[in-house]
């Protein structure tokens, strides 16, 4: 049997929702934001452990406030998180146990991922070796440069990345161990792979899988949250 692993990060500040405590903190619904999250993966079947990363002064906070105060029985362990994301997610790698087989990476800021979509990141992984959840993209997209339009793209092509992204635990340790050596820094872990050269099955998302980012997202989030649990 293949065990799998979701690491969880939320070592990040959140400054652009411009509020005093970290926003995965944040109430949505009458419950902080990470406790959402991580409630989808302690109800999923097919996640066995949980990693969770935090920023070094929200340990504690987040041991006491999320973690014991909302009973997460499958969480392993708390990590610290580090500068950029891609550190935090490094970080929890390195805690991950010799007995994994399959590591899911999401963000603690995305409340709303459903269990069908984590089920399915694993199952795809467990066949083509990396996944990574994407929706299609609404709006046209162009690449501005000093104010100016330079490029525009072809819609039709574009997706837009979401997590959970899944991997074999080998290849994703070895795309950060290589991207650490060559000094690669992303904001996503699939395209550490795609640089090693493997390919990254792409899984269809969900426009309610959104990342809590402004306070406008809080907003939306109060509206998903009443529609899927009242
Ligand atoms: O920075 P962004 O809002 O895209 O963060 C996505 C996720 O990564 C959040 O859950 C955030 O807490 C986490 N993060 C982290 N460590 C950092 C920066 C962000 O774990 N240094």
């Amino acid at each position: 049997m293949k065990k799998v692993i979701a690491i969880i990060v939320a070592g990040g500040k959140g400054k652009r929702i411009g509020a005093d405590i970290s926003k995965q903190y944040l109430n949505i619904s009458g419950k902080p934001i990470l406790a959402h999250t991580l409630k989808a993966f302690e109800d999923c079947n097919a996640i066995d452990s949980i990693i969770v990363v935090c920023h070094p002064s929200d340990m504690e906070y987040c041991k006491k406030n999320i973690i014991k105060k909302f009973g997460f029985k499958k969480v392993i362990k708390i990590v610290k998180g580090g500068k950029e994301r891609q550190d935090s997610v490094r970080n929890g790698l390195d805690a991950v146990p010799k007995s994994c087989d399959i590591v899911s990476i999401h963000d603690g800021v995305r409340p709303f991922v459903s269990q069908s979509i984590i089920k399915k990141s694993i199952s795809d992984t467990k066949k083509a070796g990396a996944s990574v959840v994407c929706v299609p993209v609404n709006d046209t997209i162009k690449e501005v440069l000093n104010g100016y339009a330079a490029k525009t793209l072809q819609r039709q092509k574009l997706w837009a990345v979401q997590t959970p992204q899944t991997f074999k635990t080998e290849i994703i340790k070895k795309a950060h161990k290589k991207a650490l050596e060559k000094g690669i820094i992303t904001t996503d872990d699939s395209s550490l792979v795609e640089i090693l050269g493997y390919k990254v099955k792409v899984v269809e998302g969900s426009y309610e899988n959104i990342k809590i980012t402004t306070p406008e997202d809080l907003i939306i989030g109060e509206a998903i949250a009443n529609r899927l649990w009242i």
